[in-house]
């Protein structure tokens, strides 16, 4: 479903698109503690009312999950994403690699889900540099890459 942005504040009544997109700091509950987050979110210019818009609870829930993985040690969603970039793999070729299915790929770097502390040891582990400079690229070449180590 797409969202758009409402064109009228439900709290003062303006009826003039009088949203701005603003970042808000807020608190978020989640796993019996409470997280300071950043998050954009929308606000009415003539009374203050916010909101969340299009895509935000999904930046707002990313946000409260990185907090999480950042108190705990985890590799966040964006460290992850750029750990399976360096790699040059897909998510699917990605999940194949780790032995998880592929959706937990998606949910881990969109953020919907932080990965058990054993997902996160197999992440750090299977990508951690040079280990995947011996993993031979998909589809292209039989050889391997032999780097050696400092
Ligand atoms: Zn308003």
């Amino acid at each position: 479903m797409q969202l758009s942005i409402p064109d009228f504040c439900p709290a003062c009544d303006a009826t003039d698109k009088p949203f701005n997109l603003v970042q808000r700091e807020t608190e978020q509950d989640f796993r019996g503690e409470t997280f300071r987050v950043t998050t954009p979110a929308l606000q009415c210019r003539h009374c203050g009312f916010g909101t969340l818009g299009p895509g935000h609870l999904d930046a707002l829930q990313r946000a409260t999950h990185d907090a999480y993985r950042r108190k705990y040690g985890f590799l966040t969603s964006g460290e992850i994403l750029s750990r399976r970039k360096v790699m040059g793999f897909s998510q699917k070729r990605f999940a194949e690699y780790l032995g998880v299915g592929s959706a937990s790929i998606e949910r881990w770097e969109s953020g919907a889900l932080v990965q058990d502390k054993a997902s996160d040891l197999l992440l750090r582990q299977r990508t951690d540099r040079g280990l995947y400079f011996n993993v031979r690229p998909a589809g292209r070449s039989k050889r391997t890459f032999a780097f050696s180590l400092p």
